[in-house]
């Protein structure tokens, strides 16, 4: 909700989508009480915070960074990548780096609290990166500005306790995040192999092209995974969506997926529904 409180007070002012998921996305990487995303965000299994984000706009211009250490606001370096580049994707040393020559500083993004629950999960873990319903919960947001333009931007520390250089579909155009002017945006979260099968934010874009709702859409991409995938009771993932008529739509697998909404007559969190009781 804070989130988008950020991104609303742009947009408000006539500001653009761009402008709004960036900022938007930017106080949940630089909220230490936040363990999936940017500062305060939980560890690979090497004790190594490492960041993935992306962002996407009306113009389907799209930058991203993966396996970024060390700076605040990925989704900040992202864009850069993708205003001042001819590349789209930046990962590990070669992001850091361009990261710095542009103006970002390097931070400890360990926080005591985060590096405590690494210490315990070496304890039981025996070094093995589990995938279950609650050690991942990305942000990912999505909006429609009053020129009626769409941009996206999603940002995460990614699965706690990961392989170190593990990345997932946060970082990734068409996984995590997908944009199309004409027909909508598409964001997504939860366990990151299970989007990239699908291409799930690509696919739900698709799907609203050839006349899905977003709610019908996102149904859908969740359906291709629980048909795909057999350990899907083992794992959360969550879709969000919106179309050009400003029409919205969330769905996840598992009960206990949240999404904000705000808009000029709505402001709330909703519970979205989902595919297993
Ligand atoms: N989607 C993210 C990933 O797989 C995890 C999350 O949603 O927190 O890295």
């Amino acid at each position: 909700m804070d989130a988008n409180d950020a991104a609303w007070k742009i947009l408000q002012d006539g500001g653009e989508a761009l402008d709004a998921v960036e900022q938007g996305v930017r106080v949940s990487e630089a909220d230490p009480n936040v363990d999936s995303v940017g500062y305060g965000g939980l560890p690979d299994r090497d004790g190594h915070v490492t960041l993935d984000a992306c962002i996407m706009d009306e113009q389907s211009r799209a930058g991203s960074v993966a396996c970024l250490e060390h700076i605040m606001h990925p989704i900040s370096v992202a864009r850069k990548v993708m205003e001042l580049t001819p590349h789209v994707m930046l990962v590990g040393e070669g992001a850091l780096r361009f990261a710095e020559e542009h103006g970002f500083t390097r931070e400890n993004l360990l926080t005591e609290k985060a590096r405590n629950a690494w210490e315990e999960w070496k304890k039981m873990s025996g070094y093995t990166p589990h995938v279950d319903k609650n050690n991942h919960d990305t942000i990912g947001m999505i909006a429609r500005d009053a020129n009626g333009n769409f941009s996206g931007a999603c940002t995460t520390s990614g699965l706690a306790w990961k392989i170190h250089g593990r990345v997932g579909d946060s970082p990734i155009i068409g996984a995590g995040l997908f944009v199309d002017n004409s027909v909508g945006a598409a964001c997504a979260t939860g366990k990151g192999e299970a989007v990239i099968r699908i291409a799930g934010s690509a696919i739900i874009v698709e799907l609203m092209r050839a006349g899905k709702t977003p709610q019908e859409a996102c149904e859908e991409a969740v359906e291709r995974i629980v048909h795909r995938q057999r350990d899907y009771k083992d794992f959360q993932v969550g879709f969000i969506a919106m179309n050009t008529k400003g029409e919205v739509g969330g769905f996840s697998i598992h009960k206990g997926f949240q999404y904000a909404l705000r808009s000029q007559d709505r402001n709330e969190l909703i519970d979205a529904r989902f595919r297993v009781s």
